[in-house]
């Protein structure tokens, strides 16, 4: 039993889109809140689940379209707890990779509000499913490494590509669709062999995704024509020399993936 009370908040995990990817407790949440503030990434299947008497608010980031800025969610949130809301605050994956939630605990903390978190499955591991591979591998993938390649609109990416093209990791590249060309030419400059196995995974989880297999040097040609405009995640290592293409049709371009 969850045991949410009015005036309570819960950051919950809506994993990467499919709803059986859900928990029984988010979608439990999901079901006794009396509101929940929605980010795009939802999956329109989980959002399917809500019933119809709880408020939804979409509070929507994705980037390049508009939406609210996280200081205005987080007022929401908190002015929702303390007018006595059950308050769910929904997120893509799992609320603690790359989710601004901490701006959310700090906010409810701050006003004494009762914040707790339900997780999901984050995108790394829906992608790896989709692809039949695992993230590690024993002996040549002893490390997997989440970053985000989130640059700000007009700048570069700036990681420390030294410290991320360890030959023995797996690497998972959240929001990093736009910046292939730098983390590809990043990593290629600090050592990682061209050769290296990547894979776009995009949509994971969906249907409509769609998975593409390729090399390091040839990520950013990739990255530009084999997607669409859902969210794509990158993995980079050489555990993704494992990965599978699924049999099933890219519902984005009516064609049936290949690798490049
Ligand atoms: N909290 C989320 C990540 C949010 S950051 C999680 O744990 O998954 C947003 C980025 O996550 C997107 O730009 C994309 O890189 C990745 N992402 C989220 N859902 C995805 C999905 N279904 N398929 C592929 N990538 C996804």
């Amino acid at each position: 039993m969850t045991d949410f009370r009015g005036g309570e908040v819960w950051l919950v995990g809506a994993g990467p889109g499919d709803p059986d990817l859900l928990t029984r407790k988010a979608e439990r949440l999901m079901t006794e809140a009396s509101v929940i503030f929605y980010d795009a990434l939802v999956g329109e299947g989980v959002l399917a689940l809500v019933p119809p008497h709880v408020r939804m608010v979409p509070v929507g980031k994705r980037s390049g379209r508009h939406s609210k800025d996280q200081t205005s969610i987080d007022r929401l949130i908190v002015e929702a707890a303390l007018a006595g809301e059950k308050v769910v605050r929904l997120k893509g994956g799992d609320p603690a990779i790359f989710a601004r939630s901490n701006e959310e605990l700090e906010a409810c903390r701050a006003e004494g509000i009762s914040v707790r978190i339900c997780p999901g499955i984050t995108a790394a591991s829906a992608a790896a499913a989709d692809l039949g591979m695992s993230l590690t591998l024993r002996g040549l993938a002893r490390r997997l490494t989440f970053v985000t390649a989130h640059a700000l609109a007009g700048e570069r990416v700036s990681l420390d590509w030294h410290a991320l093209a360890d030959p023995q990791a797996t690497l998972a590249v959240y929001m990093g669709k736009a910046a292939a060309r730098d983390v590809s030419a990043g990593l290629i400059a600090a050592g990682l062999p061209r050769d290296t196995p990547c894979a776009l995974v995009e949509q994971a989880s969906l249907p409509t995704g769609g998975e593409f297999l390729t090399r390091l040097d040839l990520l950013p040609i990739a990255a530009r024509t084999a997607l669409g405009d859902g969210p794509a995640l990158i993995l980079i290592g050489q555990a993704v020399g494992a990965a599978v293409l699924p049999q099933r049709a890219n519902a984005y371009t009516g064609t049936v993936r290949a690798s490049v």
